[in-house]
């Protein structure tokens, strides 16, 4: 089976958060069941770089107004296609906003030309490339089961899939744009891509796809509540019973304490106590106190969605029952102010970095003591699985996939032994310093608490299942064609 993977981000090439972590491992998650995937990708810079010496294969002289060519390359074992198209892609720093931090303002056009050249693909226009199934991701991806269902080619029209990887996220804009998209006028219709009167690109590949996915199904189950579904929650409801919730896995090739070049110490499930040098080192890097006493750390978004106010307003409380925290992170400025502000207030105890740093993130995972995730929502999470794995418990709000895939030290699941980290109902103050408070409780008993650590490694994280899953979900998409 032949899957074309259409996305905006994917690791190692270009991240700003789990979408790229998920799409760089889903090729390797998806080949043991005899699927192929092809990773297409807009060519940013340092996608243009990568594949330097790659093949043209394809050319669009007029892809909704530029001049286009379609590359193929290989990361390791699988087939990668880049869209070069420089008056869209070829621009420095951050993927979607201009140097003010403002989005750029001809988003709109660069993800519909990269989803048209998708569906282009999908429907067999380039000869040597076809696919039996279209695998979208968020928003930057969703007009491409649009224009697949819409101007699906010769022959048997490949299937798709819409994955959301956030619903927040939705690619909304003007509908004075509509006509420059190529599409029918019909199209502009709740069974279409009309969104509230614009036009909505998320919407747009929830109504095209043959089905929906997203990462977790607790998530599932929640976007179609208007607190979770942000606007597409109808949506939702009506397509209910084509939504799956498959959980994202972590790539043991980038993500394996026991081989992770990031760290001061590798370690196992069997050899915790070597996390010691790992814990010293971020002490060294975040100017805090030298102790053993409980470490927190925060690998995350600044952002609201985060629930990094209601952790700021926690951080006194955090320090007076004796813990520390390690801070990596960056987005709302207020915020980032804000920390900085804390770290003053309290030397040794509380250290900062703003900014985006790949080994550092990996550091923290491998020596604090705790991770803190107090999401409002959280489609899958990354950071949680990586703590598990790297023995960094996950103190966790009671949402998405968190739900899903953190066991709370309650009474009951610590005399079961299968207690893996600490869960808090809701995102405001009090829930979070009990957490909080717990969390340094269970560390002061070190023998429990390497149990919690050694539970959360043994866990089964890989993509095994959740490859399984896609594979299936894939099949019967195919069979049902
Ligand atoms: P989201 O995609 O909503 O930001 P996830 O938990 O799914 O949240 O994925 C976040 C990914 O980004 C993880 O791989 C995490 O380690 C990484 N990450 C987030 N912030 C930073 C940062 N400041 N530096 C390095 N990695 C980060």
């Amino acid at each position: 089976m032949k899957v074309l993977s259409v996305a905006s981000e994917a690791y190692p090439f270009v991240k700003t958060g789990g979408l790229a972590d998920v799409v760089g491992a889903l090729p390797a998650a998806l080949a043991p069941h005899g699927i192929e995937t092809t990773t297409f990708l807009p060519g940013y810079p340092a996608l243009a770089a990568a594949v330097r010496d790659a093949k043209t294969v394809h050319r669009w002289p007029d892809l909704l107004g530029v001049e286009a060519r379609l590359l193929a390359a290989r990361i390791g074992d699988h087939p990668l296609l880049v869209l070069d198209a420089p008056l869209l892609f070829a621009r420095e720093g951050p993927i979607y906003t201009d140097p003010t931090g403002q989005d750029w303002a001809d988003n709109w056009r660069r993800f519909a030309a990269f989803a048209r050249a998708a569906a282009d693909l999908a429907s067999g226009a380039v000869p040597g490339h076809a696919f039996d199934l279209l695998h979208a991701h968020d928003w930057q991806a969703g007009l491409a089961p649009a224009y697949l269902r819409l101007f699906p080619g010769p022959g048997t029209p490949a299937r798709s899939v819409m994955t959301v990887h956030n619903i927040a996220f939705q690619g909304a804009f003007d509908a004075a744009l509509f006509p420059r998209l190529g599409l029918p006028p019909t199209a502009m219709d709740v069974e279409g891509i009309e969104y509230y009167g614009g036009v909505g690109y998320l919407k747009a590949g929830l109504w095209a796809a043959d089905a929906i996915s997203t990462v977790s199904p607790t998530y599932a189950d929640e976007i179609r509540a208007p607190e979770f579904g942000m606007g597409l929650e109808g949506l939702i409801a009506t397509r209910r019973d084509r939504i799956h919730g498959i959980v994202n896995g972590i790539d043991p090739a980038v993500w394996n304490p026991d081989t992770d070049p990031a760290l001061a110490a590798r370690y196992t499930a069997d050899s915790v106590d070597r996390r010691m040098a790992n814990k010293r080192a971020i002490e060294a890097r975040f100017a805090l106190d030298t102790e053993d006493g409980p470490l927190f750390t925060v690998v995350s978004r600044l952002t609201w969605q985060k629930g990094m106010d209601v952790l700021f307003w926690a951080l006194d409380e955090l320090v007076a029952a004796g813990g520390r925290l390690a801070l990596l992170g960056s987005g709302d400025q207020g915020l980032e102010a804000a920390f900085r502000d804390a770290a003053l207030r309290h030397p040794g105890r509380i250290g900062i970095r703003i900014g985006y740093d790949e080994a550092l993130s990996h550091l923290l995972q491998g020596g604090a003591d705790a991770i803190l995730i107090p999401s409002r929502f959280e489609p899958c999470g990354l950071t949680q699985l990586y703590g598990l794995a790297y023995g960094c418990v996950p103190v966790v709000a009671h949402t998405g996939g968190l739900a899903d895939t953190v066991i709370d030290a309650n009474h009951a699941a610590i005399a079961a032994g299968v207690a893996t980290g600490i869960v808090h109902h809701g995102v405001e103050h009090d829930a979070m310093v009990g957490a909080i408070r717990r969390t340094v409780a269970l560390h002061a008993d070190r023998d429990g608490w390497q149990r919690l650590q050694r539970n959360g490694m043994n866990t089964d994280n890989s993509w095994q299942t959740s490859g399984r899953l896609y594979a299936r979900l894939y099949a019967d998409l195919l069979e049902a064609r």
